[in-house]
């Protein structure tokens, strides 16, 4: 997820003069890098504290780490987490216990236990395990499902998310991976619902291919890290934070959130009008960025089809092809797609029909 595009000469500049200064230091020293970073983040986000890793699931073990502290800190004996199905929060043994998907699952059981799932997108549902386990702590969620195949919630879950956190006292975590860092049009997701977590959790796109996670808090999440409870021996180093500021600075400059904005509905409306009339193509759809065309079968094999017509996408659950390019791309980049890719889709259905 390289949002800035591979060799963004600006990044480059950032790795090379930091790497020809300081790469690493002991944290029992003040890094200068680390806390501009930090004021970047706070400062484009409303979040107060932030706790660096290296990679989204590192991002999110530190959130599954404070919803249990805040928990066990209220006298809650087993802090439980509300986690959606269909969900994707990571590899490690947490994150993968979080996520909700069997084929994540499986090989690895026993699970790390205290996630309760829900479905994605169902107010209602959280109410009902509202109602029921006086063991829950926070809700983690996605503000669009990115692996499980760019599912959109309605307008205003989040919204309606943060109020059922406030009345029941429970942290609401976001997991802003891959929707953050401009990619819906907003430097984060959750922005677009005019509400603040009490936990974020970013990487990907941050560091821009140079690997670096960040666990940003604030309200009742901020100051639940106390020294020692959490670390990490390259987390939040001199490169990856000067890199990540520089892409932070690149974004702001470039105006990139808007872009990624305009270009990501010209490509759905594009998109659109070249296959919402092709038997096998279900839906277009997206925010930003963030594009899924669902087709009604399985079409793994699209991955390497469009590789061959030198378009580097992927496909999701199966059926869903899901862009995620850069948000720099150039007007005629964004056309050069949509017909591109259109035709390989297209080919496809008609040699899959025949
Ligand atoms: N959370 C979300 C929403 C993701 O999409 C991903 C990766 O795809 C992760 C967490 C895990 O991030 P990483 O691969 O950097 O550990």
């Amino acid at each position: 997820m390289c949002n800035l595009g591979h060799c963004h000469p600006k990044i480059t500049q950032a790795i090379c003069e930091q790497a020809a200064t300081l790469v690493h230091t002991s944290n029992i020293y003040h890094i200068g890098r680390q806390q501009e970073l930090a004021d970047k983040l706070c400062a484009n986000s409303g979040m107060e504290n932030v706790f660096f890793s290296n990679s989204g699931a590192e991002a999110n073990e530190a959130a599954i780490k404070l919803a249990r502290l805040y928990g066990n800190k209220n006298g809650i004996a087993k802090p439980s987490i509300i986690v959606m199905d269909n969900s994707f929060h990571g590899r490690t043994l947490a994150t993968l216990s979080a996520t909700g998907n069997r084929k994540v699952h499986a090989g690895f059981e026993p699970l790390v236990s205290g996630f309760v799932r829900a479905p994605y997108n169902n107010v209602a549902a959280i109410e009902t395990i509202a109602a029921t386990n006086q063991n829950i702590v926070a809700i983690l969620v996605e503000p669009i499902q990115g692996e499980g195949g760019v599912i959109v919630p309605s307008e205003g879950y989040l919204k309606q998310l943060r109020e059922i956190c406030d009345k029941n006292n429970w942290l609401l975590m976001v997991d802003e991976i891959q929707t953050g860092i401009g990619r819906t049009g907003s430097f984060f997701a959750f922005q677009q619902d005019y509400i603040l977590p009490d936990v974020v959790s970013s990487a990907k796109a941050l560091g821009n291919g140079i690997p670096i996670g960040a666990c940003l808090t604030a309200k009742k999440a901020a100051d639940l890290f106390q020294p020692g409870n959490h670390g990490s021996t390259f987390g939040g180093n001199p490169l990856a934070c000067h890199t990540a500021s520089t892409v932070i600075d690149v974004l702001l400059e470039d105006d990139l959130c808007k872009r990624a904005k305009n270009t990501g509905k010209q490509l759905v409306t594009d998109f659109s009008k070249q296959l919402d009339s092709v038997a096998g193509v279900k839906e277009v759809r997206g925010k930003g960025m963030m594009i899924g065309i669902e087709l009604d079968n399985d079409c793994p094999e699209l991955v390497s089809k469009a590789l061959a017509a030198g378009l580097v996408i992927n496909v999701t659950a199966g059926n869903i092809i899901r862009l995620l390019p850069p948000l720099n791309l150039s007007n005629d980049d964004a056309a050069t797609l949509v017909e591109k890719l259109s035709t390989v889709i297209c080919n496809h259905l008609a040699h899959a029909n025949s």
